[in-house]
């Protein structure tokens, strides 16, 4: 980057780092997640390392935390309360193991702490009684809130013996105790905390203490900050002797002696932070031996004798390397985003779908920037947002393609919907997609034939439609790279094996649009065998139970098609089952006596003693069918206030009609 690009670059990053700090530390009310403050963090430091000319003592990166609330009274701090250096990897504890040893001679030994999530407090005792509690505010002077700590059981007002002392500590406020108050919040109308720190924080920075001793906070102490006529040698000694004085000293704190000790205690955490009652950030790591601190010293914003390793976060960031475009079976167009590999929630992640062009331009993404990753769901990863502030100039802008990258026609955007298609039928990419969708799990289930193989099977020419899958030969799957006799006779076999399934899932497998895998096995169950299927009206379709209007006439077109009647006739000469082989609907013999029992039922117009939703489901429960339309397969219409056209097709049709009242009686009469 051209020196004068790095002056600006980062002044930015640090007027924007100070507005998200003040936010943060002094309003309590942070504007973006802790991943996305320290991706930033981390880009100013390496650009002040590359630009030392540029270095201001005004810097975030050497500045710690936030300026103190005027209405406080300041407390200057005796020995400045910092913050401490950051490890997001095996390799950084490794490189900060490394600094270590060269900065000390003989044998170092870590002391590992949870790194609680809540604010960061001194708490100073005269002979053994406290006297001043105060938050770190920029390090050098804090604000008094003594009466609001008071107000924390845990916080002892009188020590086991005389000592004069000063412990640092963080106050925090207990998980369960944050999601009560957020409800009360809620139910108020008031804001919500974002999290427990910063509802911890908004506790104890504010004048009240009934208010701070209602929030249920605590705290545990973590470092003897100073003492006067003791010695002590050790960290986790003095942990110890925190205790013995009637302090609360978190019980997880583990001595290692070497950094892969230190490392297995934080893979340990990663996996365990979930079940314990309060929040923790990541794991403190400080060398144990006291004399061995005090010979390394402190840089101006931390000590060089810690660091806190951050878990990995469930939103990260990352590079958007390219946009990569995908055609479904159904011809829709799916961008996807590529990304520079990054571990997100546990798992590596390098694509993200980004489903749709105005998703693209809403984001307003573009080639090479740095993006905010995370897994919706835990399961899926999702791009939230650029980080817009990083770009240096070099990203490009992303352009939708007019024609199919597959097949060169021309996209489209249908009326109504936000995907652009391809709407030519044979379009490679959509071909293919099918033939996968056909072979997968919920549909024909051929073992042994995936996405790979079929690719490989499209690429040789030796697939264009599904009939295609039972024409293939012996030896023209040997030619296949990859395929030995064994994996080819598996491959036939369990291929001919699929001829039995039952219709649903050769109608599933054959991808109707709209007609799901459930869908699939009512229309099975109703008409037995796919000829039966193919000759159906829209109105014999629509009076099937599920069958919707839209799905109705999908099915209808999708069966009036001649090259798919001639399908048809492949697939029956090549010996597929065409017929329905499961359980048939349970019998009506139960309900015999019911008025509903078999017949095909119509809810119209409004009903006021129950919802469309209840009466359908009771109805369906007396082995009535309801469906949306009036048909001559309609057996029964229920007329409710206002019925229009509906009513009066069941006139035409002679269909008996009923009205509401008589639903309820023969209802309640069955119940
Ligand atoms: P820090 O959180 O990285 O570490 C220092 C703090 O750790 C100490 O002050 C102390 O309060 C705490 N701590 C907890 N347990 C401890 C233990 N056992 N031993 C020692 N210390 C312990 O540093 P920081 O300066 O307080 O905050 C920086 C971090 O805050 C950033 O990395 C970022 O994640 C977050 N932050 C977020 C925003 C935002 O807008 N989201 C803004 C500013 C800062």
């Amino acid at each position: 980057m051209e020196k004068q690009q790095a002056e600006k670059h980062i002044k930015e990053l640090r007027e924007r780092l100070e507005e998200y700090g003040h936010h943060y530390y002094v309003l309590d009310k942070p504007l973006v997640s802790d991943a996305e403050y320290d991706a930033l963090m981390q880009e100013l430091l390496k650009l002040e390392e590359e630009h030392p000319e540029f270095f201001s003592e005004d810097s975030p990166t050497v500045r710690v935390g936030g300026e103190p609330l005027p209405y406080f009274e300041k407390v200057e701090h005796r020995i400045p309360m910092l913050s401490l250096g950051n490890a997001f990897s095996d390799t950084d504890l490794r490189d900060f193991d490394r600094r270590v040893k060269q900065l000390v001679g003989g044998d170092v030994s870590y002391s590992c702490e949870l790194k609680i999530d809540g604010l960061a407090v001194s708490l100073t005792y005269e002979n053994g009684r406290f006297v001043r509690g105060a938050t770190r505010g920029d390090g050098t002077v804090g604000e008094d809130i003594t009466a609001n700590l008071k107000t924390i059981p845990t916080i002892p007002l009188r020590l086991s013996e005389p000592v004069t002392i000063e412990v640092r500590g963080e106050a925090y406020m207990p998980k369960g105790s944050f999601e009560a108050l957020n409800q009360v919040k809620e139910q108020a109308g008031e804001e919500k905390f974002a999290n427990p720190r910063n509802a911890a924080a908004g506790s104890l920075r504010q004048l009240n203490p009934k208010l701070a001793a209602k929030r249920n906070l605590s705290i545990f102490v973590y470092a003897i900050g100073h003492i006067e006529g003791k010695e002590i040698d050790s960290h986790l000694k003095g942990l110890a002797y925190l205790h013995e004085l009637g302090f609360r000293v978190n019980n997880e704190s583990k001595h290692c002696s070497d950094i892969d000790e230190v490392i297995a205690y934080t893979e340990e955490w990663v996996e365990k932070r979930a079940s314990l009652p309060y929040d923790i950030d990541g794991i403190v790591i400080k060398v144990d031996r006291l004399d061995q601190q005090k010979e390394m010293g402190f840089t101006a914003k931390s000590p060089r004798w810690a660091t806190a390793f951050k878990f990995p976060a469930e939103e990260v960031v990352t590079k958007l390397i390219d946009i990569e475009l995908s055609i479904g079976r159904t011809g829709v167009v799916t961008p996807t985003a590529i990304l520079s590999p990054v571990t997100v929630a546990g798992t590596t992640v390098k694509r993200a779908s980004l489903h749709n062009e105005d998703l693209i331009r809403e984001k307003d993404l573009k080639l090479g920037d740095s993006v905010v990753i995370k897994k919706a769901g835990d399961i899926i990863p999702e791009v939230v947002n650029v980080l817009a502030e990083l770009r240096d100039g070099s990203e490009r802008d992303f352009k939708m393609p007019t024609h199919c990258p597959a097949c060169e026609s021309e996209l489209v955007r249908l009326e109504g919907e936000v995907a652009l298609r391809c709407i030519n039928p044979q379009c490679p990419a959509q071909i293919r997609e099918g033939l996968i969708h056909f072979v997968s799990r919920n549909a024909m289930n051929i073992d042994g034939l995936g996405e790979k193989v079929i690719s490989q099977l499209f690429e040789h020419d030796l697939v264009r439609d599904v009939a295609d899958i039972y024409k293939l030969k012996r030896d023209e799957l040997l030619q296949l790279e990859r395929m030995g006799e064994k994996s080819v006779d598996n491959l036939l076999e369990a291929i001919e094996k699929t001829k039995d399934n039952s219709l649903e899932r050769l109608l599933f497998g054959l991808g109707i649009r709209f007609v799901g895998a459930k869908a699939a096995k009512t229309l099975a169950m109703e008409f037995d065998t796919i000829y039966k299927l193919k000759d159906a009206s829209e109105e014999e379709l629509v009076a099937v139970n599920e069958i919707g209007e839209k799905m109705a006439a999908s099915i209808h077109r999708y069966f009036s098609t001649q090259k798919v009647v001639e399908l048809i006739e492949e697939l029956d000469s090549l010996g597929v089952n065409l017929v329905y082989k499961g359980p048939k609907a349970p019998e009506e013999s139960d309900m015999t006596d019911s008025p509903f029992a078999g017949k095909t039922v119509v809810l119209t117009g409004k009903l006021e003693q129950m919802t469309r939703g209840e009466a359908k489901e009771k109805i369906e429960s007396l082995g009535g069918k309801v469906t949306g339309s009036v048909s001559k397969k309609t057996d029964l219409v229920i007329a409710g206030e206002e019925a229009g056209s509906k009513r009066t097709k069941a006139e035409e049709l002679n269909i008996e009609i009923w009205d509401e009242a008589k639903l309820v009686e023969v209802v309640s009469e069955r119940r």
